[in-house]
């Protein structure tokens, strides 16, 4: 199987800047990143207004993890989010090896004092690891009745893997798989975006402007001189051009932060999409899901 291209109203789109979880939930297509944020103290006031500006300007969805910069990056988005927690939807990860039932529990309080909030809206496996997943699961669900979290999904899980996550006892309830999609990487195309797809589960996509790289990709510069864009615009509107999909750009720059927001007015034509394809063709064939 393989799908792609623009918007079929297949997740329930309720418009062009909003995707809906499985639990009927809309959420932004475009939030921000903050893998990196947090590492280096002098940055942290420029990285927390960063986030405060793309606030500002309606990103409200915003990644973090407990891995990054070992809660520095969760600490940045605590001093971005200060006063106006209710604006955000806040998504946070556990790492693999906190997955046990008083693992999670533990990690979960550590994000919430680090984030310095009572709740995390979704709060994601990071990557799958040797912990049983039901043994997750069922930390995932305790966190959700207790209230500190609100969903659960997981991240780099790949289909088979997803499969056997929906057949656990209360492995339906996942709302997302977080993964790495951008024109250069598109193998998800193959079959776990169109079987997320068929769920009406949003795929959430990491590293959409390829950490960087496909700002400077030549083979998007006719299409963005077209739409008066930048490659990487170009980049961030064909990730979110996808069904069902929601892009998570990190930018610390308030250009950058200003352009992500203006790509969601870039509407791509059928030309610029066969162009994208002739230039980063889909896949052909299942290969392993790539990381970063
Ligand atoms: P990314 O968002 O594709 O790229 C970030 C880089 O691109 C930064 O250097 C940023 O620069 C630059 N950039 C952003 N917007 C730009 C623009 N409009 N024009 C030119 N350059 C631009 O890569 P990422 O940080 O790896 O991925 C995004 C987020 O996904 C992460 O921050 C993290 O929250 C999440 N993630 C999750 C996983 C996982 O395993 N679940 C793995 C990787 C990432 P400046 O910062 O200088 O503005």
């Amino acid at each position: 199987m393989v799908l792609s291209g623009p918007r079929t109203g297949a997740c329930h789109a309720i418009d062009d800047t909003t995707t809906t979880l499985p639990c009927g939930e809309a959420v932004p297509v475009l939030g921000q990143g903050t893998w990196k944020m947090g590492e280096d103290g002098r940055r942290r006031t420029d990285e927390a207004n960063a986030l405060k500006l793309g606030l500002d300007l309606g990103m409200t969805l915003i990644d973090t993890a407990e891995m990054y910069a070992s809660g520095g990056a969760e600490e940045v988005v605590a001093e971005a989010i200060a006063g106006r927690r209710d604006e955000v939807f806040l998504v946070s990860k556990v790492l693999p090896s906190n997955a046990s039932r008083a693992g999670v529990k533990r990690a979960c309080e550590n994000s919430l004092r680090h984030l310095a909030t009572d709740r995390i809206d979704l709060y994601l496996l990071h990557w799958p690891g040797s912990v049983p997943l039901t043994e997750t699961v069922e930390a995932f669900e305790a966190l959700k009745a207790a209230g500190k979290i609100r969903h659960w999904g997981v991240s780099n899980f790949d289909t088979g893997e997803m499969e056997e996550l929906v057949r656990l006892p209360a492995g339906g309830n996942v709302q997302t798989n977080q993964v790495l999609y951008n024109l250069s990487q598109r193998g998800v195309e193959f079959d776990l975006a169109p079987w997320s797809r068929q769920r009406g589960m949003p795929l959430m996509a990491y590293s959409p402007v390829d950490q960087g790289v496909l700002a400077r990709n030549a083979r998007l510069d006719a299409i963005a001189a077209r739409h008066g864009a930048t490659p990487a615009q170009i980049a961030l509107a064909w990730v979110m051009a996808q069904d069902g999909v929601i892009a998570i750009p990190k930018a610390s720059r308030p250009e950058h932060i200003r352009q992500n927001v203006a790509a969601l007015d870039i509407e791509l034509t059928s030309e610029d999409f066969a162009e994208i394809d002739r230039a980063f063709p889909p896949p052909r064939r299942k290969s392993g899901l790539a990381m970063i």
